[in-house]
């Protein structure tokens, strides 16, 4: 049972490192779809709460009159949002409170980049369709459902998923499927260049094995597959173990794009960071 919590926040506008926008936009805090390797579980502050992630959102209520004040003030002419939360996650659907924003920033003329991961947005097309959506990171992937039902059990299916993505791009709204994140020796990428024909570009990222709850995740990969979670195990530990697999991944999926004739880009993570990770 997810918790639901109505709050009021003193500011919806934050900056950001991210290079995606000037400011982010969070109309939420936590997510119902509690992902295992979300990197959001990394964060201090999150850490802090006693409640674990995934049970909880707090709908920051008067997020859309913060941001009419705030963006005659700050005056941003690109905001990314969703860095830290799904804004389409199915407590949006009662609240509304990222329709609200999109409204706004429609309204002042703000251009607006996305994450999500939800089937959800589709709804919300009417809104994404009037010239200020500059980009969509539609995250899919796809996998075992035994490895889903314990590392992403509640997001939307990878069908559901490719169907929203398909829509976005009928509707000319720009989207780039991200496929993240990528489990070397698990997910299924074979078929996704055919499933997704139209779009301009695929972008790939590897699991980050830099995660504060990296080795959780590789228990549960290893209860779930013990033969995959001991080569997982291994690229934890060892470099050159890590590189080769990745570089078999990535050498895999550029031969499936060049025979696709479809365009890509593959992220890994640097190996070893782990200990001197940027989340503590
Ligand atoms: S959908 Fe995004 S914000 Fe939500 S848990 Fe998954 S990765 Fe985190």
């Amino acid at each position: 049972m997810i918790e639901v919590n109505e709050v009021k926040i003193q500011r919806i506008l934050n900056p950001t490192a991210i290079d995606l926008g000037e400011f982010v936009i969070n109309p939420f805090m936590g997510c119902e779809f509690a992902c295992l390797y979300c990197y959001v579980r990394s964060n201090r502050v999150i850490s802090k709460r006693n409640k674990p992630w995934g049970e909880y959102v707090d709908v920051r209520i008067n997020a859309p009159e913060l941001l009419e004040k705030e963006l005659l003030i700050k005056k941003p002419k690109v905001v990314l949002l969703g860095s830290t939360t799904e804004c389409f996650q199915p407590t949006e659907q009662k609240y509304q409170i990222t329709k609200k924003v999109l409204e706004i920033l429609n309204s002042h003329g703000v251009y607006y980049v996305i994450l999500t991961r939800s089937p959800y947005i589709v709804n919300y097309i009417s809104l994404l369709n009037k010239g200020f959506c500059r980009k969509i990171y539609f995250t899919i992937n796809n996998m075992p459902s035994v490895f889903k039902q314990k590392l992403e059990p509640k997001t939307p299916g990878f069908d559901s998923r490719i169907e929203a993505v398909k829509m976005l791009i009928d509707e000319k709204i720009p989207v780039t499927p991200y496929f993240s994140p990528l489990l070397p020796l698990i997910s299924d990428y074979h078929e996704i260049f055919q499933k997704l024909e139209k779009a301009q570009i695929i972008e790939f990222e590897c699991l980050n094995f830099n995660l504060k709850n990296i080795l959780i995740i590789i228990d549960t990969i290893y209860e779930i597959d013990p033969i995959i979670g001991e080569k997982y195990k291994k690229m934890f530990n060892d470099k050159d173990f890590y590189s080769y697999i990745m570089d078999e991944a990535k050498k895999d999926i550029t031969k499936k794009a060049i025979s696709a004739k479809k365009n890509f880009n593959i992220h890994i993570h640097s190996f070893g960071n782990f200990f001197e990770n940027r989340y503590s």
